[in-house]
């Protein structure tokens, strides 16, 4: 199971929050992970191993969403920020338009987070 993992800079904080209390969870055999350049920086630091793409405004969240329409992710969680601005605002439609295409569960605050986690 690949489960992507994104956050805008104003989740950032909230985002490794969440990944230090889950850090065994997400370091299990069966889970691997894909994040946005910086969010994937923030997870190696935490101890993760995490395919690390572009940073998001540099076309990581496209990376992202190509691999989604491949086939190769089975959950997004986006620690998206509604109160900046954010020049990359049309990458990060496409990947949420795509989740729906595809069917792929898109979590897109940290409470979402903590019920998709339930099902791991
Ligand atoms: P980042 O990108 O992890 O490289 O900061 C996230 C985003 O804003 O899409």
């Amino acid at each position: 199971m690949t489960i992507a993992i994104i956050a805008h800079d104003g989740k950032k904080a909230d985002m490794v929050a969440f990944i230090k209390d889950h850090t065994e969870l997400f370091q299990k055999k069966h889970i691997q992970l894909i994040a946005t350049g910086t969010t994937g920086s923030h997870l190696e630091k935490a101890g993760l191993e995490v395919a690390k793409m572009e940073s998001g405004p540099m076309g990581g969240d496209a990376q992202i969403a190509s691999r989604l329409v491949e086939g190769k992710i089975d959950m997004v969680i986006f620690f998206r920020d509604p109160l900046g601005k954010h020049p990359h605002e049309v990458d990060v439609n496409m990947l949420m338009r795509l989740c729906d295409v595809y069917n792929i569960p898109l979590a897109t605050n940290h409470a979402a987070a903590m019920r998709f986690i339930q099902t791991l």
